[in-house]
């Protein structure tokens, strides 16, 4: 039986073939028959796979797909927390910044690396056994590996972000068969495929011990990536390490080859996102979740200031629930993190291009809903609310560009991914 009846969307084959996947991974765990595989497609990112025959459309797969559905539910945000932050953030509840206790996490860390000094905090002083997120393959050193860490320097080694595809809810059965509640972190996208996950599995919702995300903006595709390696004449083949930031704020993009002896390759990461974000898939510019609205704590980059030459990595943290409330607390506490409290304002002034995009939202939907395309069900965001905030130009563009998009990249087109 589909899920959604009389549409079009009936397996997670239909949610990427119409561009709405987000390559959590979420959908390879849920399908019982374990039908799906998850494919790294280089133009557009993870994509599951799936032979349709041997699929009875039972639904399971789209019901934990954040792709086909993101949604808040009634209510949520609207008890303490600022509605004008609700309407531009989602809950908030607080707002700090701050850094790792540890000082070599602090350093290797993509910001303050206050993500992984969490998870550590809940492994050595909550009882965790471990956490599942993301890391470098150790076979194909560009490619990113969902990973489960269980030790301080697991998690050192795995600190920093990988502006890369990368699917960690492909390991949620990890956290499933855990001896106890255990720490996800990830995309916002990835932590609502957790959650969705969890509302179908009673197993994996109580082993789940915290849910972090951290801000995106989007994730460059694998041809991204490898048009950059190329740009340094890399060879994917000699690359024995990549950093695409961290060891200092924000720090570099980093190649390290083994190429006839071995040599590094540097470029400031603002150069190294500039290059990569041109590749990413048209699914997140219609992604309203920059900031993680579903987590339990959301850590970014606290943009809202300039960062002085060497000055050491800070991270900004919003609390969206009373458990990541506590845990917050309880690991400054015990000296896990340093933190002070922020102007709600600074949220604002840190990540105006993530509230930009979620304004244009609304004005891309309508124009995919005028071509009569599949649009991703996006619930509790004020989207509408958020489109009126623009300027008339603005408001035109959100909606006649993505028309001009659809038309000349054929978007009204299925992708064919068998
Ligand atoms: C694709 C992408 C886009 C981003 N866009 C923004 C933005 O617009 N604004 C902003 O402020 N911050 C953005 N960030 C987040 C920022 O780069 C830092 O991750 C954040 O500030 C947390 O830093 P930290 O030092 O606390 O994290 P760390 O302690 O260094 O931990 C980073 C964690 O992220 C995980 N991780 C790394 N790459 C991925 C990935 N691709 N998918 C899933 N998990 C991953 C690692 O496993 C690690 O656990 C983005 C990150 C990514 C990966
Ligand atoms: S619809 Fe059901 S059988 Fe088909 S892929 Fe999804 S979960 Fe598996
Ligand atoms: S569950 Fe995740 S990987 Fe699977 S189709 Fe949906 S968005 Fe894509
Ligand atoms: S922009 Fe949104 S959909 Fe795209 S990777 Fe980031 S959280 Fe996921």
């Amino acid at each position: 039986m589909s899920r959604i009846p009389g549409s079009r969307i009936k397996n997670v084959l239909d949610v990427a073939s119409w561009r709405l996947c987000v390559g959590c991974g979420a959908c390879a765990c849920a399908c019982s028959k374990d039908r799906i595989t998850l494919v790294d497609i280089p133009e557009d990112g993870i994509r599951p796979h799936l032979d349709e025959k041997a699929c009875d459309e039972c639904g399971k797969c789209v019901e934990v797909c954040p792709g086909y559905a993101t949604i808040h539910p009634p209510g949520c945000g609207t008890g303490g927390s600022d509605a004008g932050f609700r309407e531009d953030f989602g809950p908030v509840l607080e707002i700090w910044e701050g850094y790792a206790g540890d000082g070599e996490i602090r350093y290797h860390g993509s910001s303050g690396g206050i993500t992984s000094a969490l998870a550590l905090y809940c492994m050595e002083k909550e009882g965790m056994p471990g956490t599942l997120h993301t890391g470098a393959d150790p076979d194909i050193p560009w490619k990113n590996r969902t990973v489960f860490s269980t030790t301080r320097n697991d998690l050192l080694f795995r600190t920093g972000s990988r502006y890369s595809p990368a699917s960690p809810c492909d390991g949620l059965r990890r956290i499933e068969s855990s001896t106890g509640p255990c720490v996800f972190i990830g995309k916002p996208c990835d932590v609502v495929g957790t959650r969705m996950s969890q509302t179908v599995r009673n197993g994996l919702d109580r082993n789940i011990g915290l849910k972090i995300a951290f801000f995106c903006a989007g994730t460059p595709s694998t041809s991204g990536l490898l048009a950059l390696l190329n740009h340094h004449n890399v060879e994917p083949g000699s690359v024995e390490e990549i950093r695409f930031r961290g060891k200092g704020w924000p720090g570099n993009f980093t190649v390290k080859t083994h190429d006839g002896g071995c040599r590094t390759t540097e470029m400031s990461y603002m150069e190294s996102w500039g290059f990569l974000q041109r590749y990413r898939p048209y699914r997140c510019h219609l992604c309203p979740d920059g900031t993680g609205e579903f987590a339990d704590l959301s850590c970014g980059d606290p943009w809202y200031r300039e960062i002085t030459e060497d000055e050491p990595g800070h991270s900004l943290v919003v609390v969206r629930t009373e458990r990541g409330r506590r845990i917050l607390r309880s690991a400054e506490e015990a000296g896990y993190v340093h933190l002070k409290r922020l102007d709600p304002g600074k949220l604002v002034d840190s990540q105006i291009n993530l509230l930009g995009k979620r304004r244009a939202i609304f004005g891309r939907l309508l124009a995919m809903r005028l071509f009569g395309l599949p649009i991703p069900k996006l619930v509790g965001f004020s989207l509408f609310e958020n489109w009126r905030k623009l300027p008339l130009k603005e408001k035109v563009r959100s909606t006649v560009g993505t028309a001009r998009r659809i038309i000349i990249r054929r978007y009204y087109r299925k992708l064919n991914f068998s």
